[in-house]
């Protein structure tokens, strides 16, 4: 009997359980589904990113003899019509934990009747929800999460196209739409499953595995492995990378742990996407985000320059460094006293790897509202955390054009030049000392 397989953010062939699952039975439909209510907030870098990765994924399938069956539309009326066109028995999919993937798959589920939605697998390492102590609750802190998450374990990755599938086709399927149209200048990374191994193998090839621990906080060396992206739509499985760690690879596994718990987190308090975790934040003092401050922080033109780089790498590149992430988001909530919300929804338009566990609780993790919070009273020095990470001021330079006749960490201080602040880059919008003290008595505050 034929079954469908209907891809979400899984968009590979191998290690997939779920197809897997699904070729077990009999001839599998390959099914995706453009669904707006996901598009919407997507920046057109994202959206063309998952165009090509679709692409890529149609080429590969037509190699081994398939092709793409791509809809339009509501998933709960899609994907029952795809099962009815086909003669299907059953819907295979990886779960989606996501407050809205999880209710649509709820909605799926009902309006498929008879016909099973079959869940195999999941974007983790270790599904949202597995991992719990011993009375049953969540973990809400990370480094016991760690622990736990390692003694539990993972499956270790298929290395092939798991079986012989029996590919159908000739299902109606709309074309994948042309890219929206691109900021220029924009340099998107090959989108795909294969773009995405090789640019691991590339990663560990050029040794740059081993140094991550002592090269990851450092912008202006730009030696993460970028594969947030991939594992963004599921090009990669987290599995295939842990997979290849070893015993000095402790940093990496972490980080991939994050991801996971920051997944369990989502799953377990859906609320938390929007609202303060710790919800005695709700009550703080915040300033309006319909002001020209927030558009000089969206655009680059806040005067502080690790800040501007950063966010006009966000721009150009639909990526930053994790390091500057954390400083523009602090200077957000800290220096311009705007709430996290309105900076997570820019990431969240702009990212490539745009992922809601990951950015909202980034987010609540840096203005200090959310779990193992960096206290509030944490607040990030752009200068001085300019000078320790990017010490050659080569990440500024790389993004501020403005600032590419200043040498050396004097980047960081362009008001402090001999010749004074270049004229074409803008004069600091705060004073940070001022504003800090701004912060902790907006918290002092709540505290009392
Ligand atoms: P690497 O350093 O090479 O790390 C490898 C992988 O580990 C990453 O691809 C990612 O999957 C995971 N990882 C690393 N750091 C974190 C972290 N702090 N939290 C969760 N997972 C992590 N990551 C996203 O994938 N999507 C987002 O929308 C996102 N928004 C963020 C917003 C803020 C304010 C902050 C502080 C962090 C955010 N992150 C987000 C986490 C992190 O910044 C990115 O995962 C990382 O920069 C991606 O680059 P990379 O793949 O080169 O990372």
């Amino acid at each position: 009997v034929t079954s469908v397989l209907w891809f979400r953010r899984d968009l590979r062939l191998r290690d997939n359980p779920a197809l897997h699952e699904a070729a077990k039975d009999g001839p599998v439909v390959a099914l995706f589904v453009l669904d707006h209510t996901l598009l919407k907030p997507a920046g057109a870098p994202r959206v063309a990113f998952l165009y090509r990765a679709l692409r890529a994924l149609d080429a590969e399938l037509r190699e081994h003899g398939g092709e793409l069956v791509v809809r339009r539309g509501d998933p709960v009326n899609a994907v029952p019509k795809v099962v009815r066109e086909t003669g299907a028995g059953a819907v295979h999919v990886a779960a989606d934990f996501g407050p809205y993937g999880s209710q649509r798959d709820a909605r799926v589920e009902d309006a498929l009747g008879d016909v099973p939605l079959v869940r195999t697998g999941s974007p983790y390492a270790i599904a949202p929800g597995r991992i719990r102590k011993d009375d049953g609750q969540p973990y809400k802190v990370y480094s016991p999460f760690y622990r736990a998450w390692l003694e539990h374990g993972w499956r270790a990755p298929a290395a092939t196209i798991t079986c012989r599938v029996d590919w159908h086709s000739g299902a109606d399927s709309v074309d994948i739409p042309q890219d929206p149209r691109l900021p220029a200048d924009l340099d998107l990374p090959e989108a795909g499953e294969a773009a995405a191994r090789k640019a691991w193998k590339a990663y560990r090839d050029k040794g740059l595995l081993r140094r991550y621990d002592d090269d990851r906080n450092r912008p202006d060396l730009d030696r993460t492995s970028h594969m947030s992206v991939y594992l963004k739509y599921g090009c990669i499985h987290p599995r295939t990378l842990l997979a290849d760690l070893g015993d000095g690879d402790d940093t990496y596994r972490k980080e991939l742990a994050w991801r996971d718990f920051y997944g369990a987190i989502l799953h377990h308090f859906p609320e938390s996407a929007r609202e303060y975790y710790l919800p005695e934040f709700a009550k703080m003092k915040y300033a309006r985000a319909d002001t020209d401050a927030f558009d000089a922080w969206r655009e680059g033109r806040t005067g502080f320059p690790i800040v501007d780089a950063g966010m006009r790498q966000l721009l150009g590149e639909g990526w930053m460094h994790n390091r500057v992430r954390m400083i523009v988001a602090s200077f957000l909530v800290k220096d311009l006293h705007i709430e996290w919300q309105h900076g997570a929804r820019h990431f969240m338009r702009h990212l490539v790897d745009g992922d809601l566990a990951s950015n909202q609780h980034g987010w609540q993790w840096t203005a200090g509202t959310g779990t193992d919070a960096a206290p509030f009273f944490r607040v990030f020095n752009p200068v001085t955390q300019g000078l320790k990470f990017d010490p050659s001021g080569d990440y500024v330079r790389r993004w501020v054009p403005e600032l590419r006749g200043v040498s050396g960490k004097a980047v960081h201080q362009p008001w402090d030049l001999p010749d004074g602040l270049p004229d074409d880059y803008p004069t600091r919008l705060v004073d940070h000392a001022e504003e800090r003290r701004v912060a902790l008595d907006r918290y002092g505050r709540i505290r009392s």
